[in-house]
């Protein structure tokens, strides 16, 4: 194989539009005023790619960042991203030193956690969100612990090893009233941190789906994920109604055709870069403006039927996109797939190569 075949090998791309990531987070933003937005850009940025959509997000009004782990918080530092960066997701390989000097604020849920971070021997305070569990179970203080984490934070920030800055819990998003019996247990905790002598500066709660609809969950700030991507976070509405935008458009170019009848039709994209493979007798991709019907998924490629269509290789197929030229939208598809439009941006393998458009 020469080297201009390697380089004319057709490649599958996720289309990232920045302008809709920023129509969106300003959306939101206004939504939610006078609270702001705290964009959640955890999972690489749940598969955009993580600077450029930190630098998209800080122009549309998000003024901090949540991401998991404190790898990620670095990364962002080190493109000279300068505001408030959230990382929750600590182990035992944890280098706390690096975050804390880095300024990575960190969520904290246990005291085991707390005592690492006096162990770090960092050159300043650390800043820390203490995390109670309001029932979703998936980390934070349970309200048993929760006085005893307040009192161990207490007492280091007595000591100038840490800073407490904020108090913060996460909501299952099940129901209204789930999510309502959460936020009263929510000011029940910080009532009683309070009571132990804490000052919080701030205090957080929603994600997208209590931000948009729950008000009072707003508190100083929104931690806006799967919504500033474009997809609801409701079973009942879709992005678009919400008047959002999907930021990726995933493609993938025709590699081959056979006329037999019918056209059937290989695209270059298949499970390995992420394509469901449940679902297959529901789904379609958009190709040359019609829909087609998907007949198999393999790894590195796709079946699909373009019937009496004429058809190219090197044509781009669509699978998922903003819905505005014929195409499924990623929430469609997840649909098709049972899953959700999360996983469905999220899944895009690193092997597909992000390109950027504005
Ligand atoms: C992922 C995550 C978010 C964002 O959630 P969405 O539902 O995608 O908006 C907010 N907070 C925490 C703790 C998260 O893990």
């Amino acid at each position: 194989m020469t080297i201009v075949d390697a380089i004319a090998e057709p490649l599958p791309r996720a289309v990232i539009d920045l302008a809709a990531l920023r129509h969106n987070v300003a959306h939101l933003t206004r939504l939610i005023e006078p609270a702001q937005t705290m964009l959640a850009v955890k999972a690489d940025a749940y598969g955009h790619g993580l600077l450029p959509i930190a630098d998209a997000g800080l122009d549309a009004g998000a003024t901090s960042f949540a991401v998991l782990e404190i790898p990620a918080g670095l990364i962002l530092r080190s493109a000279g991203i300068d505001v408030p960066i959230l990382a929750w997701l600590h182990g035992q390989d944890t280098d706390w030193r690096a975050g804390i000097e880095a300024d990575i604020e960190l969520g904290i849920s246990a005291v085991w956690q707390l005592e690492a971070i006096a162990a770090a021997g960092a050159d300043r305070p650390a800043v820390v969100h203490l995390k109670v569990d309001t029932g979703l179970s998936r980390n934070g203080a349970t309200r048993e612990d929760w006085p005893g984490l307040i009192r161990t934070a207490l007492e280091l920030q007595e000591r100038g090893v840490l800073r407490v800055r904020a108090a913060w819990s996460h909501l299952a998003d099940a129901s209204i009233a789930d999510d309502e019996a959460a936020l009263a247990e929510f000011r029940d905790a910080v009532a009683e941190a309070e009571s132990l002598g804490a000052r919080f500066e701030v205090l957080h709660l929603a994600a997208s789906s209590a931000g948009i609809r729950m008000p009072e969950a707003r508190f100083d700030f929104v931690r806006f994920g799967i919504a500033a991507y474009g997809f609801s976070p409701f079973d009942d509405s879709t992005g678009a109604e919400l008047g959002l935008i999907p930021v990726m458009r995933l493609e993938a170019p025709v590699t081959e055709v056979h006329v037999d009848g019918t056209t059937h039709v290989r695209l270059g994209i298949g499970y390995g870069d992420g394509v469901p493979t449940l679902g297959i007798a529901k789904t379609s991709v958009s190709l040359n403006g019609r829909r087609c019907p998907v007949i198999d998924v393999e790894v590195d490629g796709m079946l699909v039927d373009a019937g009496p269509h004429r058809v190219e290789v090197g044509d781009t197929a669509i699978l998922f996109g903003p819905g505005t030229a014929g195409e499924p939208t990623a929430e469609q598809y997840a649909d098709w797939a049972e899953t959700i439009a999360d996983e469905m941006v999220t899944g895009v393998s690193a092997r597909v190569p992000r390109v950027y458009v504005d």
